[in-house]
Formats: C-alpha cells, sequence, structure tokens
C-alpha cells in the first residue's frame, strides 16, 4: 500500500489523482490532502477518504474546516504545512498539482525528501530547474510527469535514449487555433477557457489558449530530459492524440497515443514501471482520423516565442516570463486586460527586467516577487 499526499486536490488534476484512487483501494491510499480556500470540498474529501492531515493553505478556510470536521483528520494551515505533509515520514508518493508559482516550494520539499514526485506542477521547473533537478539528483527521489506530453516522452524513453536527436511537443492549439488574430483580443475569459479536447483549470486553459502552456512545457522538458533548446521543437496538432515524440538518428520517431484524459498520464506515474487501469476509453484510431499536424503561428502566439527566448536566454529570464504569465492570466481572467494584452505584458517585464543568474530559492523567490510588481505596473496601463 502507498500513502499519498495530493496537494492541490479540490482542482483538476487532484479529481482526477482521486478517480484513480478510488479504482485501486488495495494500492493507495490517501494520507495528506491540500486546498487552497475551498474547506466545503475539502470537507467532502476528508469524509470520504479519511486523510491523516488536510491542509488549507488560507488560514481562515483551515479554521472553518476545523470546526466543520467530526473526524480524526488534523488540520493545518499555510505553506510551511504543505512542505511539511510533501515531505513527512509516512508519504511515498507527492502528487503535485497546485497551480503555479504556488506549488514550487511544497514539491520541492517532496523532491528534498526522497519521494516519489508526480509533477504536475510544471511551473515548479519553470522556476527552479536547475534547484529542482539538483534536489532530485541528490536525495534519490523519483521524478515522473504528469504532463501529458512528458509523460509521453518519458514513456518512449523507457528504452534509452541512445540515438536521441531531438523531442517533438504537440501542441492542440487551444481553442483559437483557427481563429484569425485580428480577432483575438476581444476573447472573453469564458471562450479563452473552453479548451476542445482537455478538461482543465482555468489558468492553464488560458495558457492553452495563448499557448504559453507550450511554452512552459519547452522549459520543463529542457529540465526533465537534460537537453540542448534546439532539441526541443513544438508541432500542432489539433486532435490531442499523439501526445508526443522522441526523433532518433537513425530516422525512427516513436510517439505516445492514447484519449486526452488525465487519468491515463496519472496511473502512469502512480504505477510506473507497471501499468494498471485507469478508466479512460482505450483509442479508436480509426474513428479519430484525420490526424493533422501543422508548424506553429509564432507570430499569434507570441507566448510561445517569448517562452523559447526565455529559455536561451537563461538564468532568471524563465522564472520572469511565469511570474508575468500568472500576473497577466489573472488580469484577463478578472476582465482588467485584453487576450492579446497576456504576451504584451509579459515581454514588457522580461525587457524591465536584468537578466541575473539565481543562485538559490531565495534568489528565485525575490525575482518571482520582482517580476510580479514590475507586471502588475504594466497591467495597470493596459487595463
Ligand atoms: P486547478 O485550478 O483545477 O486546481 C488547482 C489546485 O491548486 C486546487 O486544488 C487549488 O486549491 C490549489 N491552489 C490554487 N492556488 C493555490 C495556492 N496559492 N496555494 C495552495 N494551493 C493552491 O488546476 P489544475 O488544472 O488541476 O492544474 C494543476 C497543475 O497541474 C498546474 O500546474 C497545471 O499546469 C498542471 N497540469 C494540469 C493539467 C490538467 O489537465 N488540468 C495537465 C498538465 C499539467
Ligand atoms: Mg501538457
Amino acid at each position: 500500500m502507498k500513502n499519498i499526499t495530493l496537494l492541490g486536490a479540490t482542482g483538476s488534476i487532484g479529481k482526477s489523482t482521486l478517480s484513480v484512487v478510488d479504482q485501486h483501494p488495495g494500492q493507495f491510499n490517501i494520507f495528506a490532502l491540500s486546498a487552497n480556500t475551498n474547506w466545503q470540498a475539502m470537507l467532502n474529501l476528508c469524509q470520504q477518504y479519511q486523510p491523516v492531515y488536510a491542509v488549507m493553505t488560507d488560514e481562515i478556510s483551515a479554521e472553518k474546516l476545523k470546526t466543520a470536521l467530526d473526524n480524526d483528520t488534523q488540520v493545518l494551515s499555510g505553506e510551511q504545512a504543505l512542505c511539511d505533509i510533501a515531505s513527512h515520514q509516512q508519504t511515498d508518493y507527492v502528487m503535485a498539482a497546485i497551480v503555479g508559482a504556488a506549488g514550487m516550494s511544497s514539491a520541492l520539499a517532496a523532491a528534498e525528501a526522497g519521494k516519489r514526485i508526480m509533477l504536475a506542477n510544471k511551473e515548479s521547473l519553470v522556476l527552479a530547474g536547475d534547484i529542482f533537478m539538483d534536489a532530485v539528483k541528490n536525495s534519490g527521489a523519483q521524478l515522473i510527469p504528469v504532463d501529458s506530453e512528458h509523460s509521453a516522452i518519458f514513456q518512449c524513453l523507457q528504452g534509452g535514449r541512445s540515438g536521441l536527436s531531438k523531442i517533438q511537443l504537440t501542441a492542440s492549439g487551444g481553442p483559437f487555433l483557427h481563429t484569425p488574430l485580428n480577432e483575438l483580443q476581444s476573447i472573453t475569459p469564458d471562450e479563452a477557457c473552453a479548451h476542445p479536447n482537455w478538461s482543465m483549470g482555468r489558468k492553464i486553459s488560458v495558457d492553452s489558449a495563448t499557448m504559453m502552456n507550450k511554452g512552459l512545457e519547452v522549459i520543463e522538458a529542457f529540465y526533465l530530459f537534460n537537453l540542448v533548446p534546439e532539441q526541443i521543437d513544438v508541432v500542432m496538432h489539433p486532435q490531442s492524440i499523439v501526445h508526443s515524440s522522441v526523433y532518433y538518428e537513425d530516422g525512427s520517431t516513436l510517439s505516445q497515443l492514447g484519449n486526452p484524459d488525465m487519468r491515463s498520464v496519472i496511473s502512469y506515474a502512480m504505477a510506473y514501471p507497471e501499468r494498471i487501469s485507469s478508466g479512460v476509453e482505450p483509442l479508436d484510431l480509426a474513428n479519430n482520423s484525420p490526424l493533422e499536424f501543422y508548424v506553429p503561428d509564432l507570430e499569434k502566439f507570441a507566448c510561445l516565442r517569448l517562452a523559447f527566448e526565455a529559455l536561451k536566454q537563461g538564468g532568471n529570464a524563465m522564472g520572469t516570463i511565469n511570474a508575468a504569465n500568472e500576473v497577466a492570466v489573472d488580469a484577463f481572467l478578472n476582465q482588467a486586460i485584453g487576450f492579446l494584452d497576456i504576451p504584451h505584458v509579459i515581454e514588457q517585464t522580461l525587457e524591465q527586467t536584468n537578466n541575473t543568474v539565481l543562485g538559490d530559492l531565495d534568489a528565485v523567490i525575490a525575482n518571482d516577487q520582482t517580476a510580479r510588481n514590475i507586471a502588475t505596473k504594466i497591467v495597470t496601463k493596459y487595463a
């Protein structure tokens, strides 16, 4: 029986993880759960799963949960409590599924404690890729991607990486793949969040619509698979059936395919190196044809271009674009700025930040804050 600490239990990945756990009750046990403010949803989860710990990052929500709960679950609050449950001696596996930079320190705590980290929070690697990968190496942690593209590549590389020439991430293009650039500014948050293939939280849905999600994934792949930027390619694939590919020197390409449902990815991370059922329907290729592939339009999807530029700049540039993106997406979701202002805010934040090397976690956090302050000022110009 493996004890799971599920960070971000009330989110989209959190729910899919619990769905896989439900299908294998003898194999996995929910040891600890976390959420930000939604204490009512957490109350239901605590009643169902009886975890030893429940962490509400928000203190007031933790108090409300404590008052409402009538079982033995210990309710904690704050960022340190997230790190404590992630590194707890009784935790075997950590699902890191908090959204945004807020998920970094707990994911890192799991890495430092040598756990199996099932990493959905790609922002951890974008912000602190070197520090994170060093922690994994030094502690002997097992890092398993919970992102469909990276899981695909991880699966393709199970036979080793001899002769690997490049990897290719697929990108659906989100809801606006075929929308002309001049129609994008007036897009509403609900239109941006209506992803054609994947059901996800609102932040990553907007990131998919701008293609910043793919940009963050390029950086995620750079660290996970120890590549140079020139070895990472992106191809548009609106059906989201081919989840990504690895190209080899001999002309061979290996791809991983499946229906777009994160339960396949999550169950693989939980059972690795075995495979278990996930509840996902088998793929019916004949009913999914034709499968289409296109070269991405970097003028229309400027966020993808900016992410490649930040990766090539290195140092703090990746953390800077991540912070600026979080500020800009939040402003867009609150209808303070338009859809096409998102890349403008990111680009201007990058221009207004000095390129430096981030040696430790304090420097990463300070850079994140500086970039947020700059981006917030830029947002007010567009608002
Ligand atoms: P979501 O918005 O549905 O859920 C986010 C979770 O994080 C919730 O449980 C919420 O309570 C918690 N949270 C939010 N802000 C927090 C804060 N400040 N402190 C602590 N907890 C906080 O998001 P999601 O779609 O499940 O995505 C989670 C992560 O997984 C993201 O990093 C995303 O990029 C990644 N991811 C998601 C998918 C997907 O299909 N949804 C696919 C690949 C990767
Ligand atoms: Mg992905």
